[in-house]
């Protein structure tokens, strides 16, 4: 008995130690982390959020944030503005699902950058505030919110259940080598691969191609069809970035060669040896070693370097397995990335000196006067102001004018539903239909004071008046902030969908 007495006795004695030192090594460690970003967690879209929140909360002098759209699932796709000058470059994370590091890679830098550029020291030699003082960095640390969410908390997570019936055929039907969700998932939340998705060489056809929504390589029933897409697509045409990168885990490789040739290859072959002496990753293809048939389609990073002619990078960050535990071997060589594309930008700005400005806002870079406009006659429609500048000099200009386009807009009021397609007007931005239309489909009646330039609609609910001298309107005496709210276009009439908003339920379909 006294034996077996002794034993308990040690015993527990051993196991008081053991529980002692499991607190204090956790303690240990939750003291050692003083940071914002967690970046040994999966970060959900939720974390994300939460993180850029509180980040900017932080830093407010230094970051900016704004929505720039929704994913399929409706979650915000988000944009953190980092610095303080008006040289622009973009860096975005998680196109690929289970790539989903790549956004704690991105919070990180914005963490890092900050902290540095507050408290003015280097990172890896990169002077921190010298290079925010004069180039802003666009992050995107979560393209593809509703995917990253799937590979960290599963079918759960999918709040559509439109979404969710579809998912689940998807899921039924694997297209490729089926494990768990975490490894598998690239695509967006309807089965279509982001990355496969840009219309670039969308047509051509690939080895991996697949006919119907998968877990990966399904680019899609056309090109830029997924909402993730055209949030990125929108974001990438009206800034005046000079160097994009789209992060990435799939080797430890750089993505840089886009069909570039004299002046501009050598532009994008040196930053590729910077990258290259930077993070030791191996450019694809060898930088002096192109072959004539190397081919590169449908990606982003294609897109924006063909379409928009600068240099854009796709970078990997790791090989296939890793975990968050991973990261600071995986963050190494992202650490200082971002600053040396933010150097690189200054040091290739000057040769960008043709401006697109659109309704008086600088949107677009070019290096020549035809590539300005071959940019504006495919991606600016007709009804805006256009202008390119060089040395302070117009050398195009076009006016915006209304004009009839192709959309459907749907407005409901007490259940009652009707389209308009014909008769919708666009001007400087805006989509408006004729006032007579819109008001007396709904029973509410018109009223014009020629003499005032004055319009009032009303029902016995509502009070919308209408000013045409400066486009101004009023919703039950609050002011609506829409610019060209009212617009007088030949014999009509017409207002802006921002401003219908405000008095019905209305949607626009491009
Ligand atoms: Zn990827």
């Amino acid at each position: 008995m006294m034996i077996r007495g002794e034993i308990m006795k040690k015993l527990l004695v051993t196991l008081i130690t053991v529980v002692f030192v499991m607190f204090i090594s956790e303690i240990t460690i939750a003291s050692n982390y003083k940071g914002i970003v967690d970046p040994y967690q999966p970060i959900t879209y939720d974390t994300m959020k939460e993180t850029v929140a509180r980040l900017k909360e932080q830093f407010p002098e230094l970051i900016e944030t704004e929505i720039i759209g929704q994913s399929a699932d409706e979650r915000d796709i988000v944009l953190v503005k980092l610095g303080k000058g008006d040289t622009l470059i973009h860096i975005n994370g998680s196109f690929h699902a289970r790539e989903r590091i790549t956004t704690n890679i991105i919070l990180k830098n914005i963490e890092d950058y900050s902290n540095a550029y507050e408290k003015n020291t280097k990172i890896q030699g990169y002077d921190v505030k010298n290079l925010l003082d004069q180039v802003t960095i666009y992050f995107v640390p979560m393209v593809n919110p509703d995917g990253v969410d799937y590979t960290i908390l599963g079918e759960e997570s999918i709040k559509s259940p439109i979404l969710r019936v579809a998912f689940e055929k998807i899921v039924e039907h694997p297209k490729s080598e089926w494990h768990t969700p975490d490894l598998r998932w690239k695509s967006n939340i309807r089965g279509v691969d982001l990355n496969r998705q840009w219309d670039f060489g969308w047509h051509e056809e690939s080895k991996l191609d697949i006919d119907a929504p998968a877990d990966a390589y399904f680019k899609g029933f056309k090109p830029h069809s997924e909402p993730e897409v055209l949030t990125m697509e929108k974001l990438s045409l009206y800034n005046p970035f000079l160097i994009y990168a789209a992060y990435h885990t799939q080797g430890l490789e750089i993505y840089w060669y886009k069909y570039q040739q004299g002046d501009d290859l050598e532009e994008v072959q040196d930053i590729t040896k910077k990258i290259s002496n930077l993070t030791f990753f191996r450019p694809v293809p060898a930088l002096n070693d192109i072959p004539q048939n190397f081919r590169s389609y449908s990606g982003y990073a294609d897109w924006t370097a063909v379409e928009l002619k600068k240099p854009s990078f796709t970078m990997e960050f790791a090989y296939r397995k890793y975990s968050e535990e991973d990261f600071d071997k995986i963050y190494e060589p992202a650490k200082a990335l971002g600053l040396l594309f933010a150097e690189e930008a200054l040091n290739i700005k000057e040769g960008y000196d043709v401006e697109v400005i659109i309704n008086g806002e600088l949107i677009q870079l070019f290096k020549t006067y035809d590539d300005g406009l071959a940019f504006i006659e495919k991606y600016i429609t007709d009804d805006m102001d256009v202008q390119m500048v060089k040395n302070q000099e117009i050398i195009y200009q076009r006016e915006g004018k209304p004009y009839h386009d192709n959309v459907e807009v749907t407005i409901i009021k007490d259940n009652e539903s009707i389209k308009y397609s014909e008769e919708v007007l666009r001007y400087k931005g805006a989509v408006l239909l004729p006032i007579d239309k819109v008001f007396s489909n709904f029973d509410m009646k018109l009223h014009h004071y020629n003499q005032l330039n004055l319009i009032l609609a009303e029902d016995n609910k509502t009070l919308v008046l209408m000013g045409l001298n400066d486009g101004s309107i009023y919703v039950n005496h609050e002011k609506i902030d829409a610019t060209k709210g009212v617009l007088k276009y030949q014999d009509n009439i017409y207002i802006s969908t921002t401003a219908i908003e405000k008095i019905f339920w209305c949607k626009t379909n491009n």
